[in-house]
């Protein structure tokens, strides 16, 4: 397959796998892992990169912080999940939903989410200690102390006690120094926690006394050695490539300058070819005449200054160059391996990964087939314009790692369904095979000319609450409303608001559960008739599940031009339908309609107009059909 876009990046996961196998050759064979992905896998896409490394056995995976935490778990990912950062106040209810440990150096918020543990729950932590970086972390001076007062809180557990390296890759000294302030404080402690980790990837190679178990790797899996002494020892390969197609080709004569404040100027004449990316895709701007890449295998200058969007490099001594040939920008070449262009500037290449592609979807290639690509990323969401706070959270956090709507839209069914059956302990009522029919028909009554005639039939089935329920008809929506919400309320009309309320403008022409008629009575409650429908046999079907039937009688304004039905609870399966006189020339069906299906199927016949769904099918409230007449 030949990708056609103006820049992407390839993501190869068996070189990530190769890279864990390298790394886990030098560890002791009890060291246990914790994979780091942060900032979306550094880049690579945490989704991906944690599927893999969960296959691989993998122990544990770390995040930066909640959003993070929860989104893998929304995508199903099950290992525990540290969150590095100190956490806040304000996601304790997230951390303890999506069972994400913390990291705890700080007292006051350690009391806060022992005292928010639900009875019987203990949350697992790890505590920081800082032993030398100087940033979060207790020091070592409090460590001691911290971890009793921790220890009291009887709702929290130390799973885990960790520290972090200030430099592992450059300065061993230091390093040891660390190592032994942080076992210092391990040995005083009378218990031991599962986890004790102090190194990032870099550390890999260091002795480490027994007391530590475990390992955080980042860079060094994805590839990027942060040391030359570390390819004695293993060998890593890039999981990351980065690369674009030329977009077009120029000639300069010797003299002329290229790009913005003219810092190249052509010591020969030049052929150059324009790449279609620039710092906005995450290309440096500090590569300014000094990066390069690579074009059918050879070496090509960048010339002049990086732009928002383009680059130009040189192509002189390329035969053969065209528009549309591959640019490698970073990837296995070793010369473009990211910590080498990382160095040509100075930089840094855990933020050189971190920012490639921003512009560029991903391919995700296994055994050199390509098995997945995510799309670009979409930054304007403003979660502010949604209420449903669960929701936002669900739709920011994916769409900050780059999902397609279609897989938005799938994590967010599947977590409402989950939110609906699985988290909750009581019994659960919803509706299914919901049949709906709407049929119109001329009145012969004069004074009833503006309205159409209507008779409703309802059925569904659904476990029985109570042994009795109610059908609602009021003339003011806002009345109307204050019934969707009572669980004892089956089915509610929405008179014309030109009509009194009065029984010959609503009325049941039969109700039924299974096969009992019930006995129904109207009764008017403040500017809405209630019909109260029982039967004294109903109590015995409590808790089970029965068939509702519900048939009315009604009038609709013709000047309306439009009946909706709506789907008020959490429905498997509907068929609804429209059934309408000769006089109605066009129909005009418009579903609208939330949960796995939006589009679900319409068949238009003669005076009818029907949607059925298969009755597996979820269908979430507040879907419903508009039909404009
Ligand atoms: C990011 C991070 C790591 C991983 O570091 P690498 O150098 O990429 O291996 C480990 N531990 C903590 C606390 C981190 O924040």
């Amino acid at each position: 397959m030949k990708i056609l876009d103006r820049s992407w990046t390839e993501i190869n996961l068996n070189n990530y796998l190769h890279n864990l196998n390298q790394l886990k050759k030098v560890l002791n064979p009890q060291t246990k892992i914790m994979q780091i992905v942060k900032a979306d896998a550094y880049g690579h896409g945490a989704l991906e990169i944690a599927k893999q490394a969960v296959k691989f056995g993998i122990n544990y995976l770390g995040v930066a912080n909640v959003e993070e935490g929860a989104l893998l778990r929304y995508q199903n990912i099950k290992i525990p999940i540290l969150i590095l950062s100190p956490s806040i106040e304000s996601e304790i209810e997230i951390i303890l939903e999506y069972s994400l440990t913390v990291t705890i150096s700080d007292f006051s918020f350690a009391k806060k989410l022992n005292d928010a543990m639900p009875i019987g729950k203990i949350q697992s932590v790890h505590i920081n200690i800082d032993s030398g970086m100087g940033r979060s972390g207790v020091e070592i001076s409090n460590a001691i102390s911290f971890i009793k007062d921790i220890l009291e809180l009887k709702n929290l557990k130390i799973e885990g006690i960790f520290s972090h390296f200030a430099a592992s890759e450059s300065d061993q000294e230091f390093s040891l120094l660390q190592i032994n302030r942080f076992v210092e404080i391990i040995k005083q402690i009378n218990f031991k926690p599962q986890f004790v980790h102090i190194s990032n990837s870099s550390g890999i190679l260091y002795d480490f006394p027994s007391e530590i178990n475990m390992i955080r790797l980042g860079l060094l899996s994805y590839g990027c050695y942060s040391n030359n002494n570390q390819k004695e020892y293993f060998n890593l390969k890039p999981v990351m490539s980065f690369k674009s197609r030329i977009s077009s080709l120029k000639q300069i004569e010797k003299g002329n300058s290229i790009g913005y404040n003219r810092t190249f100027i052509a010591y020969r004449n030049l052929t150059y070819a324009i790449l279609p990316i620039g710092y906005a895709d995450g290309y440096d701007f500090l590569l300014s005449n000094k990066g390069f890449v690579s074009i059918n295998g050879f070496k090509c200058p960048i010339l002049g200054k990086i732009s928002m969007d383009m680059i130009a490099v040189d192509i002189t001594d390329i035969s053969n160059c065209k528009i549309g040939d591959e640019v490698v920008l970073i990837g296995e070449i070793n010369d473009l391996r990211v910590e080498n262009i990382a160095l040509l500037f100075n930089g840094s290449p855990y933020e050189l990964l971190c920012q490639i592609g921003r512009r560029a979807k991903r391919y995700y290639f296994k055994n050199n087939k390509l098995i997945y690509t995510t799309s670009l990323a979409r930054r304007d969401f403003i979660s502010s314009d949604f209420s449903d706070k669960k929701l936002n959270r669900v739709i920011e956090a994916a769409l900050n790692q780059r999902m397609q709507g279609s897989e938005i839209s799938e994590i967010i069914y599947n977590n409402i369904l989950k939110k609906f059956f699985y988290d909750r302990d009581k019994q659960i009522f919803y509706r299914k095979n919901f049949c709906h029919t709407i049929e119109f028909s001329n009145t012969n009554l004069s004074q009833n000319e503006h309205y159409y005639h209507t008779k409703t039939t309802l059925t569904f089935n659904k476990i029985l609450q109570n042994d009795y329920f109610i059908v609602a008809c009021a003339n003011s929506s806002s009345i109307l409303e204050k019934y969707l919400l009572r669980p004892d309320v089956e089915y509610r009309w929405l008179l014309d608001e030109h009509f009194a309320l009065q029984e010959n403008k609503f009325k049941i022409t039969s109700v039924k559960i299974n096969d009992f008629n019930l006995f129904h009575e109207a009764k008017m409650k403040d500017g809405c008739i209630e019909i109260y429908c029982s039967h004294n046999q109903l109590s015995k079907f409590i808790g089970k599940e029965v068939k509702f039937s519900i048939s009315t009688e009604t009038f609709y304004p013709k000047s309306s031009h439009q009946l909706s039905i709506f789907i008020t609870e959490m429905t498997q399966g509907v068929d609804l339908s429209f059934i309408y006189p000769s006089t109605i020339e066009i129909v005009e069906p418009v579903p609208i309609f939330s949960g796995n299906i939006k589009f679900p199927k319409i068949t238009k016949m003669k005076n009818k107009v029907t949607l059925k769904t298969n009755s597996e099918e979820w269908i979430f409230p507040n879907s419903g059909i508009v039909f404009s007449y």
